[in-house]
Formats: C-alpha cells, structure tokens, sequence
C-alpha cells in the first residue's frame, strides 16, 4: 500500500519518513504551547501563534544545522549508494530526534517556570499574612491602611519575573549581541547556553 503523505509504494500506508514528519509536527505543537505558557499572554492568540512560530523556527533551525551536520560527517558516497528513499527516511529520522530532544528541553523548561511562580506566590502569600499579623494591624485587619500594607509586602516580595531570551524564550538563555542583530526570530541553535540538540547514528539498512 502506498504512503497516503507522499505516495511511496510499498509502505504501508504510512512510510517512515512520513511517519517521522507527523510526529515532527506534534512535537514542535507541543514545544510551541509549552513555551507559550511562560512567555506569552494566554489570552491572546496572536501572542500565542507569534511565540508558537518562534520554536518552530528555532527547532527547524536546530532541525537543518543537525542534518547539515550530519552530511558532513557521513562519506557521500555511501548517500548516494543508499538511494533516494533512505536518504529521506534519514532525514526525517533526524528530525524527528531533534524535535524530539527540544520538546523535552521544553516540557522540562514549562515545570521550571511552573516551580518558580509557584515559589513567588507562596512567598508573596506568606508576606502578605506576616504583615497582616503585625500588632498594629490586628485591631483592624479589614482596614485600608493594613490591606494596604499587606498587599505592598506580599508585591515586595514577589520576585521580579525571570527574564527571557526573546530569540528562545529560554530562561537561561542570554542571546549573542550577533544573534540579537540577526532578527527576532533567528533559531534557539543560536544561543549559546542552549543544550545542543543531539545526532544520534542511524544504522543504515
Ligand atoms: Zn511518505
């Protein structure tokens, strides 16, 4: 049965390239969600689909320097001799490694970020009952001047939020000034404290 994506013969409705791509596909979906959820307004779809676009671009980036890499080190000959279909299989293969390797760089960056607010609340939570809990606010706790100060203690400590490389949306990325010229959107591959993206070797059949 032929690849119902791209129309390989004898694949079983679904060849291993093909496969691979679909996974690629949710993969960068879910990175792009993850990222959104520290570094956009959830509310806004387009905020949303700007820093969605933005890891699509730093994965695809990560995706072509990975296989880029890969060619260089790999005899062109035996490419050649592999044909076509095996080239693309490989192809797809390392992307879907690399997606595979950013998605989870992402899930563990959301649960970072996710630790961190949680962290701020508690402590701007706890602030705000130890003010309240201050002699001179306990015969009127409900009173202007002690909510007042309560919410000024809990604000003070609050911890700014972390900032964000803008390129990434990596909390511990600070972008090169080359990769800040380069534009917005230029690949996390880039920025120079980004867990590089690993090529795992593929047997070749
Ligand atoms: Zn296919």
């Amino acid at each position: 049965m032929a690849c119902e994506d791209c129309g390989r013969e004898r694949s079983a409705g679904l060849c291993e390239a093909c496969g691979h791509r679909r996974q690629v596909e949710v993969l960068i979906g879910e990175a792009g969600l993850l990222a959104a959820t520290w570094s956009a307004d959830l509310t806004d779809p387009v905020a949303v689909a700007a820093v969605a676009a933005a890891v699509r671009a730093a994965i695809e980036a990560d995706i072509a320097a990975e296989w880029a890499e890969f060619q260089k080190i790999t005899d062109p000959a035996a490419l050649e001799a592999a044909g076509p279909d095996a080239v693309e299989d490989a192809a797809a293969h390392n992307a879907f490694l690399v997606a595979e390797s950013a998605a989870a760089e992402y899930r563990h960056e959301a649960l970072v970020m996710l630790g961190r607010s949680e962290d701020a609340q508690a402590e701007a939570r706890q602030a705000y009952a130890t003010e309240l809990a201050k002699p001179w606010h306990q015969a009127l706790p409900d009173s202007d001047d002690a909510q007042r100060a309560a919410t000024e203690a809990a604000a003070k400590a609050r911890p700014a939020p972390p900032s964000t490389c803008s390129p990434c949306g990596w909390s511990s990325c600070t972008p090169s000034p080359a990769l800040s010229r380069s534009g917005p959107l230029r690949g996390r591959s880039a920025c120079p404290s980004s867990p590089p993206a690993r090529w795992t070797a593929r047997p070749w059949r």
